[in-house]
């Protein structure tokens, strides 16, 4: 590991403007946190950078204002902090301060104080050093806790007394399992121990920040780490206690030792090795959720897990509403989850075109990833099934390309639309519209009329009484 700092023309001078103003003002100011350890690290620099001024940070955010062309400073006078952009870096500031905490609330009271007794109240060693951006003692690291070493073996360690650190805010329980899994870093195991101590004190931090964090740790490179040491840790339980309940569910009979738990972080791995963005990252935690509730032993058969996909979008839905995600998120995951059996189903020889518009016409815009889900769900550790399933799906994407090609129906819009209706049956706005519609895209999918405006309009036509038979207007 390179522990040397990278030298940076960008950011050296804007530590040089940054410096200059704080002498003028007396404050001295230090870049802290994740940029120091990353810089540490040899990792490149994100563009955005933490300092701590020992003084008053509103007097620094005014007298910044003033003397370079900041953009949209937005100030939190009662925290002392403010934030900035200037060239192209995401700047924040905060003064040096000390926390104090109630037992029931995550919002301490800050005092202004020194810049170590600052650092003390950070989560971990390798976020708790400061770099000098003085011109006397440029690039010196403050490490009044050996974050350095920390950085050397590799380890994540509070600061403080374990107890300390995770009682004042219990997030940094989820914070120190992110960061070892970002950086592959072991939890020292006295930090460990508090973990697991206080991982119920999870309980008093809001469902936002807990999604932030979680989703931080989907976004790693192996998620599979982050959710093994949350499951361990006793997090993971505290805020999806249904992912736990898949653990010792087994998968079917002859693969005793997988169970469900386990078969999804591979499945989450896969997706995440294909860059797969959060949102997909999260149909994989859910696709098979309701594979607990749904177990029954068949005669003959074995373990069965009918209409899991079923149930799974329900407790999807359930879920992702608890933990606040986005409408727009929460209707993706849930149409992935129930979905996800269907192209599987579709790897027959003898599949219809019919069925293949079908699965192209429901999973829409959404169909690539759907496709993607599917292969990382490959997780048999038998080379000779991995490779027979892999070629199914293959030849599975020839044909849906085939049909495709001839149907466009990835992006479908029925080719004749409401207003048309009204015109040339001269019928008012109402049920009617809807039915032809229904009417038609059924005989689209099942290639009984082709996807154009003349064929389909000619086939309405021709099936009016059809349609309007039962009709009371
Ligand atoms: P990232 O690369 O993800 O931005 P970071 O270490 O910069 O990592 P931030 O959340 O940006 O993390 O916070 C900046 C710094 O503020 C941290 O390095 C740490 O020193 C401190 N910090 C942030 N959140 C907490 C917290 N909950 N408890 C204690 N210190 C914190
Ligand atoms: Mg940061």
């Amino acid at each position: 590991m390179n522990t040397e700092l990278i030298p940076s023309e960008k950011i050296d001078q804007l530590f040089r403007e940054l410096n200059q103003l704080a002498q003028q003002l007396g404050m001295p100011i230090y870049a802290v946190g994740g940029y120091v350890r990353d810089r540490l690290l040899g990792l490149p620099v994100g563009g955005e950078i933490d300092f701590v001024i020992v003084g008053d940070a509103m007097r620094f955010a005014r007298a910044l204002e003033d003397a370079l062309p900041v953009r949209q400073m937005v100030t939190y006078p009662r925290f002392g902090t403010f934030m900035t952009r200037y060239k192209g870096f995401n700047l924040e500031f905060v003064n040096a301060r000390s926390e104090s905490y109630q037992s029931d609330s995550r919002n301490p009271k800050t005092e202004q104080a020194d810049l170590e007794t600052d650092l003390s109240r950070r989560d971990f060693t390798i976020n708790a050093m400061a770099l000098d951006i003085s011109e006397e003692h440029f690039g010196r690291i403050i490490d009044r806790y050996n974050g350095q070493e920390d950085l050397k073996q590799r380890l994540i360690r509070t600061p403080l007394e374990p107890k300390t650190t995770f009682y004042d805010d219990p997030l940094r329980m989820m914070r120190a399992i992110r960061f070892a899994t970002r950086f592959g870093f072991d939890i020292a195991a006295d930090t460990w121990a508090g973990i697991r101590e206080h991982a119920d004190r999870l309980a008093i931090i809001t469902v936002e920040r807990i999604q932030d964090e979680f989703n931080k740790i989907l976004m790693t490179e192996k998620p599979s780490v982050g959710l093994n040491l949350l499951d361990q840790a006793g997090l993971l339980r505290q805020f999806l206690p249904e992912a736990e309940s898949m653990k010792g569910v087994e998968q079917r009979k002859d693969f005793h030792h997988k169970d469900v738990f386990y078969h999804t972080l591979e499945v989450i791995d896969n997706v995440a090795r294909s860059g797969g963005r959060l949102e997909l990252r999260l149909a994989a935690l859910f696709h098979d959720i309701a594979k607990p509730r749904t177990k029954r032993f068949e005669e003959g058969t074995g373990w069965t897990f009918h209409g899991h996909e079923v149930v799974g979008e329900r407790m999807s839905k359930a879920i992702m509403r608890k933990l606040k995600y986005s409408n727009e998120a929460i209707a993706f995951v849930a149409k992935l989850v129930r979905m996800h059996l269907r192209p599987m189903a579709l790897v027959s020889d003898e599949v219809t075109d019919a069925a293949i518009r079908r699965l192209l016409f429901l999973s829409g815009n959404d169909f690539h990833e759907l496709m993607l889900l599917c292969r990382a769900d490959i997780t048999s550790k038998n080379p000779k099934r991995v490779k027979k399933y892999i070629g199914n799906y293959d030849r599975l994407m020839l044909k849906i390309e085939e049909v495709e090609e001839r149907d466009r129906l990835r992006n479908f819009q029925p080719p004749v639309d409401g207003r048309e209706i009204m015109e040339v049956f001269k019928i008012k706005p109402g049920k009617m519209i809807g039915r032809a519609k229904k009417f038609l895209e059924e005989a689209i999918l099942d290639g009984i009329v082709p996807n154009e405006h003349d064929a389909c309009l000619a086939y309405l036509k021709e099936n009016w009484e059809r349609i309007s038979e039962n009709d009371e207007q």
